[in-house]
């Protein structure tokens, strides 16, 4: 197969969807594969570093679309790539189609074949293609933490773990799935005092068995949140319901309670935030401050640590191209029931249940 490799041309995308790496697994297995100039120097690969493992350069976005039966990409096509896809072919990335009409209308005119890495979905239930940002996310929630706990930076002066003789700071993390388990790990490594909270006591058991001894787990509900806020240092938001908009487990009247300088980094901020006055910020004006409480609400967090987000998204990603590349989708997603709940638009019609009713469509 013939797979295109565009750079990202989204504001401060700086991943890349094939690493040197990848792209010598598919060309060892005979594929064609054609990676835009400079797509991977944000995340460190040259384009010398790409030929080495196989690939063609070519010098424009519109020439790599042009040829490819297969582009592979990190983020939803945006509008000055509508029109460089062709009918039939194959798109392998993030889209999020519910969240924009817009291109969920463009990509049923240009009748190609949509393949969404957010719903390709294992037999568990479970996303392996979010599960590597969250991760991302998790652990850099504690490390953005830990910094803006930092005086000059608007905290309350306190280092995360303490030193002899001075008790570590106290850390509180809602939500103990994927990202919320990475950044209590985080902390707890840095020899905090860690509380995990979520309304599944199961999930509570299982952290409880894996998690080292400063980590806690508490039943998730508003008598036990508002007596833990008084006294944490740090609060990560990290839950989440699947479909739904995250529920406020911190009200804007709850932040009176907190002491000043205490550090809030919301991750839900992407499905509307767990923390009430969360809203979205950017990497370029990360924090705001309410009642001397520091809000950190960063709606893409993976975006700034490029190198490993693409290592960590393309090592999940991989396996699924190649099985793309070799088999074609038709066949690839017929074999596979995890690929196939990837497919949102096949040539012009909408096929995942969850965008046709976003958007009152044919389903
Ligand atoms: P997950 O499904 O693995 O975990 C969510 C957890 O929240 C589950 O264990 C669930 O039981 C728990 N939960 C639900 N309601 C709760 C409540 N009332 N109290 C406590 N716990 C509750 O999800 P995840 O992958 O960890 O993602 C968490 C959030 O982080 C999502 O909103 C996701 O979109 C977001 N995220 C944000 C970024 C970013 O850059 N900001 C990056 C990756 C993920």
């Amino acid at each position: 197969m013939i797979i295109g490799v565009p750079k990202e041309i989204k504001n401060n995308e700086n991943r890349v969807a094939a690493t040197p790496s990848g792209v010598a697994e598919l060309t060892k297995r005979g594929h064609t594969v054609y990676v835009q100039s400079t797509a991977g120097v944000g995340s460190g690969f040259s384009d010398e570093d790409y030929v080495t493992a196989g690939a063609s350069i070519l010098p424009t976005i519109e020439e790599t679309y042009a040829i490819a039966e297969m582009i592979m990409k990190v983020k939803e096509p945006i509008e000055p790539e509508y029109k460089l896809i062709k009918e039939d072919q194959l798109l392998f990335t993030y889209f999020h189609f519910a969240s924009y009409e817009p291109l969920t209308k463009a990509m049923i005119e240009n009748k190609s074949v949509c393949l969404a890495y957010e719903t390709v979905e294992k037999a568990d239930r479970s996303l392996p293609l979010l599960v590597p940002m969250s991760e991302v996310a998790g652990r850099m929630a504690t490390q953005k933490g830990a910094n803006y706990l930092e005086k000059p930076l608007g905290g309350m002066g306190k280092l995360l773990g303490g030193v002899p003789g001075v008790l570590p700071a106290n850390v509180l993390v809602l939500g103990g799935g994927i990202v919320g388990t990475q950044a209590a790990k985080m902390a707890a490594g840095l020899g905090a005092n860690v509380t995990i909270m979520d309304i599944s006591l199961n999930r509570l058991r299982e952290l409880d068995d894996i998690m080292p001894a400063n980590v806690n787990t508490m039943m998730s509900n508003g008598y036990n949140i508002k007596a833990m806020i008084k006294d944490s240092d740090l609060i990560i938001g990290a839950v989440l319901i699947p479909g739904a908009k995250a529920p406020h487990l911190i009200t804007r009247d709850m932040l009176k309670d907190m002491k000043p300088g205490t550090v809030l980094v919301d991750v839900a901020v992407d499905q509307g935030g767990c923390i009430e006055t969360c809203k979205p910020t950017t990497h370029a004006e990360p924090t705001f401050v309410i009642d001397d409480v520091l809000h950190y609400c960063v709606a893409n967090m993976p975006g700034a640590v490029p190198y490993t987000s693409t290592l960590a998204l393309t090592n999940a990603t991989l396996p699924y191209a190649i099985d793309l590349a070799n088999k074609g989708w038709e066949k690839a997603c017929k074999e596979s029931k995890e690929l196939a709940m990837g497919l949102n638009v096949i040539k012009g019609d909408v096929v995942y249940e969850a965008v046709a009713e976003a958007f009152d469509l044919p389903y």
